[in-house]
């Protein structure tokens, strides 16, 4: 078997304060495993908050540029024990507890990805499809993968990648639909309206004018880049609403859209 007679996976991301708090997570997860009944689910998950948070017990301090952290070589020790470590065994364990059978991974895992380092920002990279093969065999036996946004370049050196570009990596490696969940209910406007669906053209003009920047430019850009290539439109919404993942796996409207 492959892929191709599976149904179209949903890769979701989290991100935000969703990690903060794992118990407020147990809604999401339990409407994960309803979607689960009808087509294959992948988690993709950052930490950066979390990442931040032991930097600084540790002494340590990094900065971001334009909503993405440089990251030292020496602080990748941190970053692994934090994503594909802490955080990753965390989603994963209460994933299992409410009966999905998940599996956690890196990024990297089965080859399913590789990444390019990006050298302006130290030791960050920007993921790149692999092979899907792992993932493949993963879904089609019924199982959950929890992969963190720890990545691996082609000559073996790990990897800090921002969570949205992972996610949207394994979209692409599964041509299979992305939602991305973060802290607010999409992408909002000057007046903080939520955007229903936005195009390239139109995001364009928010980035230029800073409506939307941060994280939110890294997501909005990622998103564009993997719409446009797979042609099918990406979701933005709160991790705090499963109601909109529900309709976005069952192909309603929430949150926003993010039109190829
Ligand atoms: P995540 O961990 O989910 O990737 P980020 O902090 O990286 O979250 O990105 C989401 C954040 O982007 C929001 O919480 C908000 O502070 C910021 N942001 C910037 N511009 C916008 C916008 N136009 N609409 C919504 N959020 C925005
Ligand atoms: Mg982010």
């Amino acid at each position: 078997m492959n892929l191709l007679q599976l149904p179209t996976a949903l890769v979701i991301k989290l991100g935000g304060r969703a990690l903060d708090d794992m118990q407020a997570l147990q809604p999401l997860l339990k409407t994960v495993l309803n979607i689960q009944q009808s087509r294959p689910v992948v988690l993709v998950h950052g930490g950066g908050d979390q990442v931040s948070a032991l930097l600084a017990q540790l002494g340590l301090s990094s900065e971001k540029v334009a909503g993405q952290r440089v990251t030292p070589a020496a602080h990748i020790p941190y970053i692994a024990a934090v994503l594909a470590g802490d955080v990753n065994s965390q989603l994963t364990a209460l994933a299992q507890q409410l009966g999905l059978r998940s599996v956690g991974l890196p990024l990297f895992a089965g080859g399913s990805t590789y990444a390019n380092v990006d050298a302006s920002r130290g030791a960050v990279g920007i993921p790149q499809p692999g092979d899907k093969q792992l993932l493949v065999s993963l879904l089609e036996q019924g199982y959950l993968p929890v992969m963190s946004s720890l990545g691996l370049s082609r000559d073996g050196q790990r990897l800090n990648c921002n969570a949205d570009l992972a996610a949207a990596c394994i979209a692409e490696l599964l041509d299979a639909d992305l939602v991305l969940l973060t802290d607010v209910a999409g992408i909002l406007d000057q007046q903080q309206q939520l955007i229903s669906s936005i195009n390239a053209a139109q995001a364009a003009h928010y980035i230029e004018s800073s409506v939307v920047r941060d994280g939110m430019q890294v997501k909005l850009e990622a998103a564009l880049a993997v719409a446009q290539k797979s042609r099918r439109s990406i979701a933005v919404a709160s991790w705090q609403d499963p109601q909109a993942l529900l309709d976005l796996a069952e192909g309603r409207a929430a949150g926003t859209r993010i039109e190829f």
